[in-house]
């Protein structure tokens, strides 16, 4: 079974993608991290100045980047490139300033699209992103399609930058990130985020964490029974 998680940026998909997984015993895949994770060769490598990516650079060394998920001591999600672990290196403002440029180009679009169909044969999964349930697993069982007001989606990403210690972030230019990332998202001529027809839409704007999380479960043990 397939569950295919999309929405905009920072709506709470990883969250209840995680508890989902974890109460299903399926496994989760963030793809938003594989993007996150060729952002972060990019920068790596001096291809991005002043916001100028070098993409032709990038494409030339997509052979190189190998990208995996490990499980930590406690059970923990882990992003691994090319063999290290670089789960809070790609969750910071320097990467959301330029993943979505990154995410725009086919040929990287390709690979990964791949690499999460294959990650999906022969596997029960929850899978996050923005094209899941469009492009990557169109036949997905149950497709969420999440959203959440801006405002209230920029001062829960605040307090997670804020918990990881970036202290000079301020509440205007995550919201505006975020604005940014999904404008840059649903305009991409490349699989853009967009709700598939059969996906249902869940609001994260005024219910808990617990409250989604019980939505998203009944619909899966819904789907189950089907
Ligand atoms: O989900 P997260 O915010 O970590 O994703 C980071 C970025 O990666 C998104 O803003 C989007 O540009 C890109 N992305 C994508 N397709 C996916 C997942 C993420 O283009 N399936």
């Amino acid at each position: 079974m397939i569950i295919a998680i999309d929405g905009f940026s920072s709506t709470g998909k990883s969250t209840v993608a995680k508890r989902l997984a974890a109460a299903l015993n399926f496994i989760y895949v963030d793809t938003g991290a594989m993007y996150r994770m060729v952002a972060l060769v990019a920068i790596r490598q001096g291809w991005v100045q002043d916001g100028y990516l070098d993409e032709a650079a990038l494409v030339h060394h997509l052979p190189k980047i190998a990208l995996d998920f490990q499980r930590g001591a406690q059970g923990e999600n882990m992003a691994m490139l090319n063999g290290e672990e670089v789960e809070a290196a790609i969750r910071t403002m320097e990467v959301n300033r330029i993943v979505s440029r990154v995410s725009s180009i086919p040929a990287l679009r390709r690979q990964l699209v791949a690499q999460q169909q294959r990650m999906g044969r022969g596997h029960s999964l929850v899978m996050d992103g923005r094209d899941i349930g469009t492009v990557v697993f169109p036949d997905a069982e149950l497709k969420i399609f999440m959203t959440a007001d801006a405002d209230i989606r920029a001062g829960r990403r605040l307090s997670e930058l804020r918990a990881k210690g970036d202290a000079s972030v301020s509440l205007e230019e995550v919201r505006s990130n975020l604005l940014q990332r999904d404008a840059a998202d649903q305009a991409r001529l490349d699989s853009p985020l967009l709700k598939a027809d059969d996906a249902r839409v869940l609001d994260n704007s005024h219910r808990s964490a617990d409250e989604v999380f019980q939505v998203a479960l009944d619909w899966a043990h819904e789907k189950q029974k089907a």
